[in-house]
């Protein structure tokens, strides 16, 4: 079945009026018609199965036939820091970030960043992006992209408990960090990972000193694109969420 983000006020009780970009993907794209069913999510959580009544134009009237949570978040919300990468690359770690689970994404720009900071509009692609990994992906919930801030302000806003994943940490392993308290019990969980050229160790020493753990992620070199999905996949699935 065909899933929609939807604006909460779309939905009045059981009648349902769409337009806009939605209306036109349901209308002129997937070409759908009265009687059938189709997905929206209000973005609090609930999704409900809509059958579609009237397709008029621009707009798609339906009624809400059944209405539940939907089951597509992780009970660990993850916050993944990411340094700029190439533009490419960074639409890579979004939509396969939201695939496996990431709930919020906050770029970030540090000494080695090469990519560069992106304008209004790559933000907005980025954005949608991500709400069509969303919805394909069967997520309850849209995943959020933060402005670009500095290496030392995701330091600072990194909500606790933290993880820089570093490629020259040769002791605490990222299973290891994640049976230490206060991982262990953690409803939530902030993740920074470095861009192409890594993080030098002073903002590794910055980090450990606003008191983020520092992590491996094993003695293969990772690139930048891959670190954070890798890890994203190993934590959800030591929490049981994945797989
Ligand atoms: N250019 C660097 C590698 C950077 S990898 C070099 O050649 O050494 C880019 C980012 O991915 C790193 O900053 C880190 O956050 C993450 N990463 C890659 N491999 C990793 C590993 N084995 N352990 C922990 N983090 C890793």
């Amino acid at each position: 079945m065909n899933r929609f983000f939807i604006p909460k006020d779309w939905i009045d009780g059981e009648s349902v009026s769409l337009k806009g970009e939605t209306a036109h993907q349901i209308a002129h794209v997937l070409r759908l018609k009265p009687t059938d069913h189709i997905l929206l999510l209000d973005n609090t959580g609930w999704e409900y199965e809509v059958e579609i009544q009237k397709v008029s134009g621009e707009r798609v009237e339906g009624r809400a036939i059944k209405k539940a949570m939907s089951p597509g978040e992780p009970t660990l919300k993850i916050t993944l820091f990411q340094a700029l990468l190439k533009a490419d690359k960074f639409e890579m770690v979004l939509q396969k970030g939201v695939e496996l689970g990431v709930s919020a994404f906050v770029p970030f720009v540090s000494t080695r960043c090469v990519g560069k900071k992106p304008a209004e509009n790559k933000m907005i692609r980025w954005r949608k992006i991500i709400q069509e990994a969303a919805e394909q992906s069967a997520r309850g919930l849209l995943p959020t992209l933060q402005p670009v801030i500095s290496f030392r302000e995701a330091c600072e806003v990194a909500a606790p408990p933290a993880i820089l994943l570093w490629e020259e940490e040769r002791s605490a392993s990222l299973r290891r960090v994640l049976r230490n308290e206060p991982f262990r019990k953690a409803k939530s969980l902030s993740l920074l990972v470095g861009p192409e050229g890594g993080f030098p160790s002073e903002e590794v020493e910055y980090a450990e000193s606003r008191g983020i753990a520092i992590a491996s992620l094993g003695r293969r070199i990772l690139r930048a694109e891959t670190a954070g999905l890798a890890a994203v996949s190993a934590i959800l699935y030591e929490k049981g969420e994945l797989g």
